[in-house]
């Protein structure tokens, strides 16, 4: 695409008002979408034979089974799941969504042992080399989802029993590698990529901290912030940002930038899907802490540059056609579009959207390619940990919720809308035919 959308701003007299969705992984506002056309086809598709076509037994199984040993990252693929089955749910919403759902949960809640801790490491591995961590990040995060889905009336009704599994969960990782844990380590000092991998549990972390108000949540959070930012070695997510340093050259602060192998891999820190999700928790943290002090001080400050500028480097620099990267990239636009209101992200994230992600989905909606390169050879999902999907296809269905939420904004007083699409949004008809043509016709439906 060579042009860019410029948000068509109607006013909205004597439309329904509607409030601005909370500002938080929010599902509010999806079952009021539905996409048409091409791209509506696509979606029904993926959702038919992507989300639903996967099995909450399957992915689910790791968690009962418990047999890591290779230090893997089974325990990742039902977080990510519940990331998009749940809004998916109200967007589609049918019995066998439901049935799935309920299904997942059951088993993950039944897998939590008495410590709190859900996963598939034997004891002596957790919380230290490999992906635990992340594995527990994307398990709050599907907890979460389910409290929320509840909250808003959701169709089932276990009242507190996802938000106090979380809790617990939660508990357990604070015990263990939290400040003084058990392990006699720090959060930053497990998992990969000098930290990044493990310290991005702060975005659900912080989730937690604004259903629960807890303190200790946001103490945790202060902690994890700490992890990320002071130690030589960690992944010193706001001095480097600060300084100018483009996110490819970050290794070059502290390791070896020639290294390779294993030490690449424990200790890079060029690694965007992981380095994105960190920035994403960030944000959230500076939300969440600005609100507990009522006032944005100047440390918070920085910490919002700092990943405002890692994003404007990114833009710069290079974008990385990889599905996780892809799918993170969206989010992170979605939620830089929310702190900034500056339609820059909407454009970043619809040129991703229409050609990173839209190539790298299969037309029958069923998985992800990880690789889309502008030449050669473009794979199928593949195979990781020895199961039936891997990191990008898990991730895949997330990214169309960041185009259907950021479709239209409407405050009640104006509507927004940042792409172009057939669709039934929010009380607009909107007919389009981009990017074929660089306009839409957009009725009060
Ligand atoms: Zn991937």
């Amino acid at each position: 695409m060579n042009f860019r959308t410029i948000p068509v701003f109607v006013l909205a007299a004597g439309v329904a008002t509607f409030a601005l969705a909370a500002s938080r992984d929010s599902i509010d506002n999806i079952g009021e979408t539905r996409l048409k056309g091409p791209l509506g086809e696509r979606l029904d598709r993926m959702i038919e034979r992507h989300v639903l076509g996967t099995d909450p037994n399957y992915i689910t199984a790791p968690f009962m089974e418990k047999t890591e040993t290779k230090g893997w990252w089974q325990t990742e693929f039902w977080g990510k799941w519940m990331h998009s089955a749940i809004p998916y749910s109200h967007y589609a919403p049918s019995d066998r969504m439901y049935n799935a759902i309920e299904t997942g949960i059951g088993r993950i809640l039944e897998s939590q042992e008495p410590s709190g801790y859900i996963g598939n490491y034997p004891d002596e591995l957790r919380c230290g080399e490999g992906w635990d961590v992340w594995g527990m990040k994307y398990t709050l995060m599907g907890l979460l989802h389910d409290y929320d889905n509840e909250q808003r009336g959701g169709f089932v009704s276990r009242m507190n029993v996802p938000l106090d599994a979380a809790k617990k969960l939660c508990d357990y990782v604070i015990a263990e590698i939290g400040p003084n844990g058990r392990r006699g380590r720090e959060l930053w000092q497990t998992g990969n990529w000098s930290g990044y991998a493990s310290s991005s549990i702060l975005e659900p972390v912080v989730w937690l901290y604004r259903r629960t108000n807890e303190k200790k949540y946001l103490d945790f959070a202060d902690y994890i912030v700490k992890g990320m930012t002071e130690p030589e070695k960690g992944p010193r997510l706001l001095d480097l940002a600060l300084k100018g340093v483009s996110v490819a050259d970050r290794n070059g602060y502290g390791n070896k930038p020639d290294a390779h192998g294993g030490y690449v891999m424990k200790h890079n820190r060029s690694k965007a899907y992981e380095m994105m999700s960190c920035y994403q928790g960030i944000l959230d943290y500076v939300e969440a802490k600005s609100a507990e002090l009522k006032v944005e001080s100047g440390e918070l400050r920085d910490l919002r540059k700092a990943a405002i500028m890692t994003a404007e480097d990114i833009v710069k620099e290079e974008i990385n056609l990889e599905t996780c990267v892809t799918t993170t990239w969206m989010r992170f636009c979605e939620k830089l579009l929310e702190v900034t209101d500056d339609p820059k992200w909407a454009d970043e994230l619809e040129k991703t959207f229409y050609n990173a992600y839209l190539a790298a989905m299969k037309m029958d909606g069923s998985e992800f390619a990880g690789y889309t390169p502008l030449s050669g050879n473009r794979w199928h999902g593949q195979h990781h940990c020895y199961m039936h999907t891997d990191c990008c296809t898990a991730n895949g269905p997330r990214g169309f919720l960041c185009f259907l939420k950021e479709l239209c904004r409407n405050d009640g007083k104006t509507a927004t809308f940042n792409f172009y699409a057939s669709a039934l949004v929010k009380g607009f008809d909107m007919y389009s035919l981009y990017p074929r043509a660089n306009y839409a016709r957009i009725v009060c439906a």
